[in-house]
């Protein structure tokens, strides 16, 4: 089988795991004859083998690009082969992440037990305990495109094969998908943190208090943890936690006080100047979203809550910025990618 065929598989599978992958995000890549096939932005890695999802990247160009700080890295759109290109997509907008290895075979993931410890102030110090085998690195968060490659190639050696991104994710690499694969599986493992149980949410209470709102109870009982979890609320509620939320959900959550609608509770944050949350936390209650959420807003979900019942009340967690949140709603990758339609 041809390493693209088994590429593809592997993207299918990965993209299946919520635990690895949540809708659009992630992003697997294969470098081939001076060609870099990526995933294509909005893309789900879930529709591997049933869709045409990889873009073709011309390496050289891109990596002379990305030496003189071009800012043409943030879209990577200029440097698709179009000779080989049979979609009308752009290239993932974490292509430069992909670029800056040189093994053939990349594979990202917003690895829920990874970012339940990149999420921390002392995220670097927790995760040497845990990866002292491997050849890895932390990367400090930074904006993906051209920020997060130039923090990238600082702290890249020849021989890392493991990074772990700071409020974002994992990335592994190796010379064949199956290796490629061998190492997620191993490194993984001794990053799992336990998940608390999810205690029951009051679905009647949550009913009456959406009636006639343009908001409905989530149907994912696990999601509703993010409300009756104490630990889960208060640590969800300190902010955005990594990009793809506050791409798909806006700024952090909304947390409804008594007397408000959830629309109030949402504009409210949106009031303070941060984009407003589609979030809406009833503490003791449960969670409503807008009645027209996407499967991609209840799979972003869906990750904040899997990542909030793995931390501890004790935890530093460090959230996004103002800055790094305005930085992501009005960046034009970002725009392309939210405005294309959900999968
Ligand atoms: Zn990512």
């Amino acid at each position: 089988m041809s390493e693209m065929t088994l590429l593809k598989a592997l993207s299918a599978k990965v993209g299946a795991n919520s635990l690895l992958v949540q809708a659009a995000g992630g992003n697997t890549s294969l470098k081939q004859d001076g060609v870099m096939w990526i995933k294509a932005s909005g893309t789900w890695l879930q529709h591997a083998q049933e869709r045409d999802i990889f873009v073709p990247v011309g390496i050289d160009p891109l990596l002379s690009a990305l030496e003189r700080d071009d800012p043409a890295c943030e879209t990577c759109t200029d440097f698709v082969r179009g000779d080989l290109n049979r979609l009308a997509l752009r290239p993932s907008i974490e292509t430069t992440v992909h670029a800056s290895f040189a093994h053939k075979v990349v594979v990202h993931v917003h690895c829920i037990e990874t970012i339940s410890w990149a999420v921390r102030d002392d995220a670097e110090e927790r995760l040497a305990e845990r990866l002292s085998g491997f050849r890895w690195a932390f990367v400090p968060y930074r904006r993906p495109g051209l920020p997060l490659a130039r923090e990238i190639r600082k702290r890249l050696k020849p021989d890392t094969d493991v990074l772990v991104l700071g409020n974002h994710g994992l990335v592994v690499a190796a010379e064949t998908v199956a290796a490629a694969e061998d190492l997620l599986m191993r490194v993984v493992p001794p990053l799992r943190r336990l998940a608390r149980p999810v205690p029951a949410h009051d679905l009647s209470a949550l009913e009456d208090l959406a009636q006639a709102s343009g908001y409905s109870p989530c149907a994912d009982r696990v999601v509703h943890g993010l409300a009756v979890d104490t630990v889960s609320l208060i640590q969800a509620r300190k902010g955005t936690l990594y990009p793809d939320h506050i791409v798909f959900l806006g700024a952090g959550i909304a947390v409804m006080e008594a007397g408000e609608t959830p629309k109030l509770a949402a504009e409210r944050i949106g009031r303070a100047g941060r984009p407003e949350p589609k979030l809406v936390v009833v503490p003791g209650k449960g969670v409503l979203l807008p009645s027209d959420a996407t499967p991609a807003m209840h799979a972003m979900t869906r990750c904040l809550a899997d990542v909030a019942q793995r931390l501890e009340p004790a935890d530093p967690v460090r959230v996004l910025t103002l800055e790094d949140e305005l930085a992501l709603t009005n960046w034009d990758a970002e725009k392309y990618r939210q405005a294309l339609p959900a999968a």
